[in-house]
């Protein structure tokens, strides 16, 4: 059986990886020539990292992995803690750490377990068709390729959803602009060992810790969308947003590099079925596009990759009735995810500004018991227990 994998970042990857495993002969085609992740960082959390183990990664990943063995929550003004607990009760319910890392070191590990070589880059996908028998993809440069079943993980903006969906989707701006990037861990700005946010006025600043000394860090500010911003008044449009924010958030605005830091408006995509048409399945953002807000959209890339793999070898129906098993184990369970995350946005950016002033009170008697708790029934609805 032969896979195409269109995408080589880490849904397309993982996917490789996990069909690798059970001896499909995979075959990756990315479009860009070198793969720049869109963010500096990211948070993967232990239903993530059991896919990682699973799939051979357990002990470079903890070599990436930041020390992250508190949270706290910090109100914006003098930088008070609001609530700080440890990550302990949860890491022992659910059975594993979670690990945040920089981006492009994760991609560079998931490279090096599949094989660059084995990844063909600058190949952009413009359309795939089927047959009874098989899958062919089209590319830009004129080239096609031809498999048993087509595996799209092209991402947020994918080509081939239509195919499946038979229709167009439209991105859904979530109201916000994220800045995101790494800096050398300051302890006067936050705890090397924490992961510490700064809320108020529907916005907030977060500093996480991954390897190597360094902070991922991110701002997100409740904003229309389309605002002519770029690296040149960066710095400054931050001091703007965060005017009368603690010396901590100062510090740490003075400290980034405008250079080395991204600027994402954050959009998602109203859940859809299906996920899956004969022989395409769609996988990772391409499947189900969410706000960073829960920080699982990776980790349910790794998730699909993991029930993918495992239905095309423990079923023998054949391959269309494994996508459509595929389909069904994920449908739920990844819409769940995008909602999920979408309600979590709203609360924090101040969709409704009450309702997040509630939020932030009821931080102040957080013991950590009930945020744990729901990030721990997120956590063990993914497939590996
Ligand atoms: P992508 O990473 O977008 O990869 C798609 C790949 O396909 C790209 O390499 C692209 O070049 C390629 N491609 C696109 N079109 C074509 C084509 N036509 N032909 C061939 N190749 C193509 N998730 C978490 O789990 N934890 C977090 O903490 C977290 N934080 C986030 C913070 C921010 C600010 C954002 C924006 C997202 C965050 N996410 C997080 C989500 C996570 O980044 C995505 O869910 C994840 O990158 C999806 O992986 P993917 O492989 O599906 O898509």
């Amino acid at each position: 059986m032969k896979a195409i994998v269109i995408g080589g970042g880490i849904g397309g990857i993982c996917a490789a990886l996990a069909l690798k495993r059970f001896g499909i002969e995979t075959a990756v085609y990315e479009a860009v020539k070198q793969i720049k992740p869109v963010g500096a960082a990211i948070s993967i959390w232990p239903n993530g990292v059991k896919c990682l183990n699973y799939l051979g990664m357990k002990e470079p990943l903890r070599a990436l992995g930041g020390p992250m063995h508190y949270m706290a929550y910090n109100e914006y003004q003098q930088g008070q803690t609001l609530t700080r607990f440890s990550m302990d009760p949860l890491i022992e319910s659910v059975g594993e750490r979670p690990y945040p890392v920089a981006r492009a070191e994760l991609q560079a590990m998931l490279l090096d377990n599949y094989g660059r070589d084995a990844v063909q880059f600058g190949k952009r996908v413009t359309a795939v068709e089927q047959s009874a028998s098989g899958v062919t993809a089209f590319f830009d440069d004129g080239s096609e390729a031809h498999g048993d079943l087509l595996i799209a993980a092209d991402g947020t903006h994918s080509v081939v959803r239509q195919h499946v969906l038979g229709y167009p989707t439209e991105r859904r701006y979530a109201g916000y602009v994220n800045w995101n990037g790494l800096v050398e861990i300051d302890e006067s700005i936050a705890p090397a060992n924490q992961w510490t946010t700064f809320v108020g006025e529907g916005k907030r600043v977060s500093l996480m810790p991954v390897s190597g000394n360094r902070f991922y860090f991110f701002f997100d500010v409740p904003l229309p969308p389309g605002l002519a911003e770029d690296r040149s008044t960066l710095r400054a449009d931050l001091q703007r947003y965060f005017r009368g924010w603690a010396p901590q958030v100062q510090q740490l605005i003075a400290s980034i590099n405008p250079e080395t830091t991204n600027r994402i408006e954050i959009h998602d995509i109203e859940p859809f079925m299906p996920l899956v048409k004969g022989r395409v399945a769609l996988l990772g953002d391409a499947a189900h596009s969410t706000t960073p807000d829960i920080g699982q959209g990776g980790c349910a890339a790794m998730e699909d990759a993991v029930v993918l793999a495992t239905v095309l070898q423990t079923h023998s129906l054949g391959i269309e009735d494994a996508l459509l098993r595929y389909q069904d184990k994920r449908a739920v369970r990844v819409k769940d995810l995008v909602l999920k995350a979408r309600k979590r946005c709203d609360v924090t950016h101040g969709k409704e500004m009450a309702v997040t002033e509630q939020w932030y009170k009821e931080l102040e008697q957080e013991t950590g018991e009930r945020i744990l708790a729901g990030m721990c029934e997120t956590i063990l609805g993914g497939p590996l227990q």
